[in-house]
């Protein structure tokens, strides 16, 4: 299972961490060396109950350890943690939820120094360490999929706010009674610029009639179509997959100056699976997010670059968390 890299990379063994990747489907891990190269990976579904998850990390850092000495072991996760990063306060789609301790568990299970993080903080700190952010002062991880997740970070720190829920980008109200959000709340950013946002505006743009010979047309309106095949309906020049997608940047745009007018960062890096199409989408979403800002035209813009580093982020950024605080914990803190 073990990827050839194992044998390429230059690695010293000393200074390997683990990077867990926990989504509400599937777990990712990487075995991840300092300089940030992935030299082995495990994958296997999330288990539905706390200990059977706790036993699925446990069993592949036990299967990693046979082969590799290991220093620490990181865990990024999509949920509201504590702003130690000790408890998971809120993780709807995981069993480790309401104020489960996870840090204390996983490091008596592992007998290794554990770091949870959030999954976009993750993601960002991979960004800075490795990836388009690299020496970035002040600037924000917006990471479009599913829904968006945000990281703001400011001189090598991740912002977290007074209770650990900073910066929720992703439901900011934009469209007051607008589309239902499963956070519970309307018309939230999410709702108009994610993938699965996506689909409800290619129904709506369909709705609005002229688009009826588009090959897309019929997946659409009968609810086939997902975020992938309308970015490809909408490459390959359909005009119902371009005229949804040019809603969407415009939306995206919307959200960027939010960022931009809040925050003033000087970066703000695009990650998360829907920045894979960014080459047909972000630059109208600059103009738009440039004609958006207070002071348009009277001020610096952030640059906006897409991430480098793929889906394999939030690993490689939560593995190096842990490196820092193993190395950390070693000193005496
Ligand atoms: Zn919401």
């Amino acid at each position: 299972m073990f990827k050839k890299s194992v044998l390429d990379a230059p690695v010293d063994a000393g200074a390997l961490t683990v990077g867990f990747d926990i989504g509400g489907t599937n777990i990712r891990a990487g075995l991840v060396s300092a300089d940030g190269t992935i030299v082995a990976r495990r994958a296997a579904r999330t288990p539905h109950r706390e200990t059977e998850l706790t036993a699925a990390v446990t069993e592949i850092v036990a299967d990693l350890r046979r082969d590799f000495a290991i220093d620490a072991v990181g865990v990024a996760l999509a949920g509201f943690l504590d702003p130690e990063c000790e408890v998971v306060r809120f993780a709807p789609h995981l069993p480790w939820r309401n104020d489960a301790p996870v840090k204390a568990t996983l490091e008596a299970a592992l007998e290794l120094p554990v770091r949870l993080e959030h999954d976009a903080n993750s993601a960002a700190w991979g960004e800075y360490t490795y990836g388009a952010a690299r020496n970035a002062q002040t600037w924000v991880f917006f990471a479009v999929g599913t829904g968006i997740g945000a990281t703001l970070m400011h001189r090598g720190e991740i912002y977290r706010g007074a209770f650990g829920t900073a910066p929720e980008f992703g439901h900011l109200t934009v469209v007051p009674d607008g589309r239902v959000c499963s956070c519970g709340k309307q018309g939230c950013l999410e709702r108009y610029a994610s993938g699965t946002a996506l689909v409800d505006t290619a129904i709506e743009v369909a709705g609005r009639g002229g688009f009826e010979k588009c090959g897309l047309y019929r997946h659409v309106v009968d609810k086939r179509a997902d975020g992938h095949e309308i970015m490809r309906a909408a490459r390959e020049g359909d005009a119902l997959g371009i005229a949804t997608i040019g809603e969407f940047a415009r939306w995206l745009g919307i959200g960027l100056s939010i960022v931009a007018d809040v925050l003033d960062p000087e970066l703000i890096v695009l990650g998360g699976g829907v920045s894979a199409d960014a080459d047909i989408f972000l630059g109208a979403a600059c103009e738009e997010m440039a004609s958006h800002v207070v002071g348009a035209g009277y001020r610096p813009l952030p640059r906006v670059l897409r991430a480098e580093l793929g889906p394999d982020a939030g690993m490689i950024g939560v593995a190096d968390l842990a490196r820092h605080s193993a190395r950390k914990g070693a000193d005496g803190r």
